[in-house]
Formats: C-alpha cells, sequence, structure tokens
C-alpha cells in the first residue's frame, strides 16, 4: 500500500521547474539545415530560420530575455530584416520574444486558436505555473484555419494546422524547395513529448499530425522537431511508432474505467523509458498527461 501512496504523491505533486534558468549562461547555437534555411538552439522551442533577398522569416522566437541573442544570431547569417515570424502554437517557450520582435517590425502569423490562448492568461496544472497574456506587439496580427502560404526568399513556406494535437493551434511548416520541415511540439525528438491536453491537445492527435507529415515528406526530407536534435523521417517515424504503441495500451484501459494509479502501475511505457523516459518528461507523468486526457478526467 506505501508504494501505490508514493507512486500517487509522486505524480501529483509533480513540479518541475523546467524554465528556470540563467539567461545570462545561455548561447544561441546557430545549425544550417540546408541551403537558406537554419535552426537555432538556445532555450525553448527551437527556431526555424529562411534567409534571402526578401527578408529573414522566423519559426518562433523562444524567450524574451533571449532576444538580443537571438537576433545577433540571425544577424550573423542574414543582413535583411526580420519581417515576419510564424509561432508553432502558443506556448511561452515559443513565443514570448513575440512583443519584441513585434517591437521591431516584425509581422506576427500564427493559428487562430494560437492567437486565442496568447490573448489570455493560464494557468498550465502540469508546470503548476502561470503563463502570461501576450503583450499587443507580440499579438499575431494574420490568422488562419486550416493554412496559409508565404513566397518569399525563391522558397515556398506552407504552414498547416494540425488539429488537437499538441494544443488545439499547432502548425507544421513546409519549406518545399529547400526540403526541410518544422514540426514546433508536435515532435520531440528523442524523449516522449509534452502534451497539452489542458488546451485541446492529445496523444492521439499527436500521433495523426506525425502521420500527415510522414505522408508529406520522404528520406531526403530535414526536420526541426520543437525540441531535440535535426532530425529525419526515419527518426520520426520511430517517435510516431512508440507513440502509437503507447496509446494502443491506454486506450482499453481507459475504456475500462481504470484509474490513473492502476494505468501507471502496468508501466505501460516501461519497453521505452530506457530511451525516451530520460528527457524533459518522466515517463509516469507522460503517462499522466496521456491518460488523463484521454479520459478528460484529472486525477483526484
Ligand atoms: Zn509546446
Amino acid at each position: 500500500m506505501f508504494s501505490r501512496i508514493l507512486i500517487f504523491f509522486s505524480i501529483f505533486f509533480f513540479s518541475a521547474p523546467l524554465f528556470a534558468q540563467d539567461y545570462d549562461k545561455i548561447q544561441i547555437e546557430t545549425t544550417l539545415v540546408r541551403d537558406n534555411i537554419y535552426m537555432l538552439k538556445g532555450s525553448g522551442g527551437n527556431i526555424g530560420v529562411c534567409t534571402g533577398e526578401d527578408c529573414v522569416f522566423l519559426v518562433d522566437d523562444q524567450f524574451a530575455p533571449l532576444h538580443k541573442k537571438i537576433v545577433k544570431a540571425v544577424q550573423k547569417i542574414s543582413s535583411e530584416k526580420i519581417r515576419f515570424v510564424i509561432n508553432t502554437h502558443w506556448h511561452y517557450d515559443h513565443t514570448q520574444g513575440n512583443e519584441l520582435m513585434g517591437k521591431l517590425g516584425a509581422v506576427i502569423v500564427a493559428h487562430e486558436n494560437a492567437r486565442s490562448m496568447m490573448s489570455g492568461s493560464h494557468f498550465m496544472k502540469y508546470f503548476k505555473r502561470h503563463a502570461a497574456a501576450v503583450g499587443a506587439d507580440g499579438l499575431p496580427v494574420i490568422t488562419f484555419t486550416e493554412g496559409i502560404t508565404f513566397h518569399l526568399n525563391k522558397e515556398t513556406i506552407k504552414a498547416l494546422h494540425q488539429p488537437g494535437a499538441h494544443t488545439s493551434g499547432d502548425c507544421v511548416i513546409f519549406f518545399e524547395k529547400a526540403n526541410v520541415v518544422h514540426m514546433g511540439d508536435l515532435y520531440f525528438n528523442g524523449f516522449y513529448p509534452f502534451i497539452d491536453t489542458q488546451y485541446g491537445g492529445s496523444l492521439a492527435g499527436v500521433i495523426q499530425a506525425a502521420d500527415e507529415v510522414l505522408s508529406k515528406i520522404n528520406d531526403e526530407t530535414l526536420i526541426i522537431p520543437g525540441h531535440g536534435s535535426l532530425s529525419n523521417k526515419k527518426e520520426l517515424q520511430a517517435y510516431r511508432d512508440v507513440l502509437q504503441d503507447i496509446y494502443s495500451k491506454l486506450k482499453p484501459m481507459a475504456d475500462a474505467g481504470k484509474t490513473l494509479l492502476e494505468v501507471v502501475e502496468t508501466k505501460p511505457t516501461a519497453s521505452y523509458d530506457e530511451t525516451w523516459g530520460k528527457g524533459f518528461l518522466k515517463p509516469d507523468i507522460f503517462v499522466q498527461i496521456a491518460y488523463e486526457g484521454m479520459t478528460g478526467k484529472a486525477q483526484e
């Protein structure tokens, strides 16, 4: 009984300070992905950059305290202005730089659900953290429902909405000519993903989004994940297969009305934990988030 109680409390009191950090120590690392597409890593969601003769086009902009460093990193690869920032979704580790980018004159673009979430403040229960509303300069001025296409820098950039996946307002960005995709937080490369089931996300939706992307790419495609290293089709397929297998274990238990504690005790992720459970989310937390999203019931 004691061990059952211990499991219960370790889940219930999860509140890792995931974003507490010293921004002064963070360096922005620039990787040339292919042609005129780059990936910037600092802290928070990976940034995608498309450079060229027209302007700089950014995918996400991380945390506000990193803004100056991000702009400096962009200036090292392009002398053009940052004209567009598209947000893959509303989470602050991808959008907190919006306001400062907006003040620089960038046009912010996002799915309409992402804008709607950014307009208000929210309490994210799994992190025990308030996400503040984005200031006026940082709110998207262009929104879309199903998708939007940009014709810039001799590139065709398509953003497609993936409903009910990591959140209710995610999009995947395809750089068609360069054959590069930015998946935002629909893809955590190498570890269990956070799924914002509190705000419209679901494990089934993340699997569906991965399937959608897999159907549109080829073996040469390079994938910028929301978190983790630059990736490819083979690795995305492996990620999708892991999530599908876990889903197929959780779903019958949800249908049978099992409690979260009963589900956690079956260790549905055990065969993957050695590889996938050492990153952002511990296995039990991942199971809790995925399962509560499936049943619509938070732990009592
Ligand atoms: Zn996210």
